[in-house]
C-alpha cells in the first residue's frame, strides 16, 4: 500500500506457536481462551510480521522474523515454518538480499532479530542483507549483549554477534529520525530499548508497534505479554500510543498477529481500544 509518498510492503518472517500463557501473562485464562482457543499443546498461532518500507528508493526492513538458525528442539517447540521463510517470503515480494538497504529492529528478541542472519555456503552465519546498515537502539544492544544469563534464551548472539564483525552495526540513541519519514520513539516496556517505528508521509502515519501491543487481543491496555521486562511501563505507553493511532486515524502495525498485519482504532465506551478495520496485507 501506499502511505503518502512511502510504499509500506507486509511480509511475513514466518508463523510459529507460542504458549498461551507467557502471551496473556495475567490475563485470566477464561477470557482469552474462548477468544484465542490453544491446541493440546497450550499454543497460540503468532505471525513475526515484518515490513518493508521504501523511501526515496531505499528499502528499510522492519524486524527480520526468527530466521533459519533456530536449534531443531526450538522449532519443534514453536512448531515454526522450516527453510528461511523471511527471506523466501522477501523474494516472493519482489524482493532479494541485495536489495535491503537499512534493517531496523523493534527490539533484539530472538524472533525479531533472528531473520537478520543466515548461514553461508561455508557454514559460517552472516548477516543476511550484505548491503544493509542495521539500526538498533544502543541500550537494547548493551542489555542483549550483556551476558546476564537471565537473557541468554531471548537473545542468541549468533543473531547479534555478526552484525557487529561486519561492520554493518548501526547504534542509535532515543527518538531519531532513520529516514525522512521514518522516526523511532523508544517505548521501553517489553525491553528497555524496546522503540516503536513511526512512518510518516503525505500526512498519513503508520505506526510499527513492536511487542507494546503485537496483536488484535492485546489491544485492551490490561493485556500484555508475560514476556515484558517492565509491565506497568508497557501498559502506560500502549495507552498513549493506542490513544494517538485512535484519535488521529492512524495505521497500527501489527507484528505477532497470525490474522491481520495492520488495523485502525477506535476507543470504545470504557477508553480501551478496539479495531474498526482489520487489514490482512500491506
Ligand atoms: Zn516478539
Amino acid at each position: 500500500m501506499k502511505l503518502g509518498q512511502i510504499e509500506l510492503k507486509s511480509v511475513s518472517g514466518g508463523l510459529c506457536h507460542l504458549d498461551a500463557g507467557t502471551l496473556y501473562g495475567v490475563v485470566p485464562r477464561v477470557l482469552w481462551e474462548r477468544k484465542t482457543p490453544p491446541d493440546e499443546k497450550n499454543r497460540i498461532p503468532q505471525q513475526t510480521n515484518c515490513v518493508v518500507a521504501t523511501i526515496d528508493g531505499r528499502n528499510v526492513l522492519i524486524d527480520s522474523g526468527y530466521g533459519s538458525k533456530l536449534p531443531e528442539k526450538q522449532q519443534r517447540n514453536l512448531a515454526s515454518e522450516a527453510g528461511d521463510p523471511l527471506l523466501q517470503n522477501l523474494k516472493a515480494a519482489g524482493f532479494t538480499p541485495v536489495d535491503i538497504d537499512v534493517v531496523v529492529f523493534s527490539h533484539l528478541h530472538f524472533d525479531h532479530a533472528g531473520g537478520g542472519t543466515c548461514l553461508n555456503e561455508a557454514g559460517e552465519i552472516v548477516p543476511s542483507f550484505p548491503k544493509a546498515e542495521y539500526i538498533a537502539q544502543r541500550r537494547e544492544w548493551v542489555m542483549a549483549t550483556s551476558g546476564l544469563p537471565e537473557l541468554r534464551g531471548a537473545y542468541p548472539q549468533e543473531n547479534l554477534l555478526p552484525l557487529q564483525a561486519s561492520g554493518q552495526l548501526k547504534l542509535v540513541d532515543g527518538n531519531v529520525e532513520i529516514l525522512p519519514g521514518l522516526r523511532a520513539i523508544v517505548t521501553g516496556g517489553h525491553t528497555e530499548g524496546h522503540q516503536a517505528l513511526v512512518i510518516e508521509s503525505g500526512g498519513e502515519t503508520a505506526v510499527f508497534l513492536g511487542d507494546i501491543c503485537g496483536t488484535r487481543m492485546h489491544l485492551p491496555v490490561l493485556w500484555c505479554m508475560a514476556y515484558d521486562t517492565n509491565l506497568m511501563q508497557t501498559r502506560r505507553v500502549k495507552a498513549d500510543l493506542l490513544g494517538e493511532i485512535a484519535d488521529h486515524d492512524w495505521l497500527a502495525l501489527l507484528d505477532h498477529d497470525p490474522d491481520y498485519v495492520a488495523v485502525r482504532l477506535s476507543r470504545d465506551d470504557r477508553s480501551d481500544f478496539v479495531a474498526s478495520e482489520l487489514i490482512d496485507s500491506l
